[in-house]
Formats: structure tokens, sequence, C-alpha cells
């Protein structure tokens, strides 16, 4: 009896299921609908005076059992369905997200093609702080076949007492260098209104890990035609280093590589944490290439070998390291940045690593 009971409860429960189903199925066609019409209007998708008005309807018409909070969750759960169903498919999934476009994009610069499964290297000095220093480094990157070179023009520092770059002026260094050793030149722009003028002297212009939300800047560097190279900020997550790389390509400028360049942790050991998984999540969740900074993620030169090679095996399209032909004397990271005999050695290891893809012929 009891049972019989009971199964009849669940089949009213069941029927009761289904037309529920139908009744919130019914809803959400009206409120494609209405979608359809504000789409046309151009008015906002989102009401909340109007969400008001159906909340107080219903919860006045409410006699229980359930609570008025309850309904009140309920029915706002069934209105934010119904509004995710009136933005279409395109408008949610990010310009750079792999949803948004299935192939790896890759970035040409000086003849490579980032992205694409070679793996790119940016040597250089942390910053540029005259043409003999910076030559010094070019013939040793030329000497190893080697295509890239980066230097910081302006440097955001955290003293203002600290040296601040050569500007402009290091810049025409770059582009001297880049022209005489058949270089690419990577170098950070940190405000919008130099971005134009870094179009005569670099190839790519690099956006610091302190800009990665300056707003502006990436907007500005969205309506140029030049690869950026984008940092990780300081403490920025996942989504929010995305969402500075979406800042990009909103206006237009689709070549963007990704640079992890570590994040501020608790820990001690390492100037910032290498956050190496951080690599295959972002190849997964963009089509963008993405490379590892080994010498801002740790800032100790012990590390950047075995960071270097760990960024290769996990299918990094890119490394980054700061080589300085005497680092003792230099104007910003001296600590961290590789002399030229200790980048000989580096690039030996790389090389011996297996860690490389076998040119075919
Ligand atoms: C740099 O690459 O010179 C630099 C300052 O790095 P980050 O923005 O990652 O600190
Ligand atoms: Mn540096």
């Amino acid at each position: 009896m009891v049972n019989n009971n009971l199964d009849t409860l669940r089949d009213q429960v069941d029927q009761l299921n289904l037309e529920l189903l139908s009744v919130i199925n019914k809803r959400a066609n009206l409120v494609q609908e209405i979608g359809k019409l504000k789409g046309v209007q151009g008015s906002l998708r989102f009401d909340p005076v109007r969400e008001r008005e159906m909340l107080n309807q219903i919860v006045e018409a409410n006699n229980g059992p359930f609570e008025d909070s309850t309904i009140e969750h309920l029915f706002k759960e069934i209105f934010k369905a119904g509004l995710e169903l009136q933005e279409d498919d395109h408008s949610k999934a990010l310009l750079v997200s792999r949803k948004n476009k299935q192939e790896d994009t890759v970035v040409s610069v000086n003849g490579l093609e980032i992205g694409k499964g070679e793996p790119a290297f940016v040597f250089g000095p942390c910053s540029v702080e005259s043409y003999e220093q910076v030559a010094a480094v070019a013939n040793s990157i030329r000497a190893k076949g080697l295509k890239l070179i980066r230097g910081g023009a302006f440097k955001p520092r955290t003293s203002p007492y600290d040296f601040q770059g050569l500007g402009l002026e290091g810049l025409k260094i770059l582009k001297q260098i880049s022209d005489e050793y058949g270089l690419g030149v990577i170098s950070e722009i940190v405000t919008p209104k130099d971005i134009e003028t870094a179009l005569d002297y670099v190839d790519v212009i690099q956006i610091g890990a302190r800009n990665m939300q300056n707003f502006e800047l990436l907007k500005e560097a969205g309506r140029v035609n030049k690869p950026i190279l984008l940092k990780r900020g300081l403490s920025a997550t996942i989504e929010e280093f995305i969402g500075a790389a979406e800042y990009i390509m909103s206006q237009g400028n689709g070549e963007i590589i990704l640079c992890e360049r570590g994040i501020r942790t608790y820990e001690k050991a390492t100037r910032n944490t290498l956050d190496i998984s951080a690599v295959p999540i972002l190849k997964k969740e963009t089509h963008l290439p993405v490379m590892v900074d080994v010498t801002h993620s740790t800032g100790r030169k012990d590390l950047l070998l075995p960071c270097a090679k760990a960024a290769l095996a996990i299918g990094a399209d890119g490394v980054m390291a700061e080589v300085h032909p005497d680092p003792a004397v230099a104007l910003s990271d001296a600590a961290q940045q590789m002399n030229l005999p200790e980048f000989d050695l580096f690039w030996e290891e790389i090389l011996a690593s297996n860690l490389l893809p076998v040119k075919t012929k």
C-alpha cells in the first residue's frame, strides 16, 4: 500500500517535471523572440528594472511551501539562463579562444614563424644601455644562428629613482643593431602615445607585466599592424591574462604572443613563481603562441636552463632570457642576466637537450 502510494506520487512528480520542462522551454522561446527584437532596437539585453518587476510579481503570488527567497533564487536562475540564450554564440566565445578559432595562430617575425612548431628564442639585455653593449650581445646571438634580440628602451621600474631606460635613443640603437645584424627586435612600450613611434623601430612591441591591464595601451596596441608580445601580469590569473589579450585582438590586431613570466606568490626562493602549467592551459584555451621568460620568472641564473628545458618540454613556442656583456655593471636586473660565456653554455645545453625538433631537409 505504502509502495503503491509512493509510486503514484512519483508518477505525478515525473509528470510535473515534464510539464515544467515544457513550460521552461516555452518561456525560453519567448525570451529568444524578445532578444531578437532587442537586437534590432540595439537595446541592452539585461534589464534589471524589468527583472525586479517580474520577481515582485512572482513572489506576491507565492503561497508556499517554498520561501520567497527560494522562489527568487530559482527564478533568478531561469532568468539568467534566458539571458545567456539571448546572447549569440559568437559574443560568448572570445576572439583569442580556441572555441572561436581552432588552428594555431602563427606570428611571423624576421623569417621565423612563431607558433608553428619550432620554438623561437629571444635573448638580449634587460635594458639598452649603449650601442656597444647591445652589439656585443647581437654578435653572440647571430653567431648562434638565432634571429631575435630583446632590449628595453622604456623601463617600468619599481622605483622612480632607478634607471628608466634611454627612451627613443634606445629604440634607435635597437634599429641600427637590427639592420646591421639582421635580427628582429622586441622592445617594451609603456604608453599608448609611443606605440605609433615604435612601429618604425621594432619588429615586436612588448607589453610588460606591469602594464598587462593598462587597457588604453592594450587597445592602442590592438590598432596597429605589428606583432605584440604580451607578458602576464605580476598577479594576474590566466583568465585576466586571456582577457588582456582579448583587448588587443578586439581592436583588430590578432598577432599576439603570450608570455608567461612568473607570478607573485609567497615563495621567496625565486623572484617570481614560474607557472609552467599556464603554458598548456593557454595553448588549450587560446590559439595564440605562448613563450616563457625564464629570467624574470626565476631571477636566478642557475634556474634558467632547467626552466627553459621545462618550457620546451611542456610545449612552449619560445623562450626568452636576458643576456648582458657585463651583468655586474648592468643598469637593471644585474643579478639575473647571463654573461656571454654563460650564454654560450646555456645555448650548447639547449642544443644538446634533444628538446628541439629535428630539422627535416
Ligand atoms: C622585461 O622583459 O624587460 C620586463 C620588465 O619584464 P616583465 O614585464 O615581465 O617584468
Ligand atoms: Mn629585466
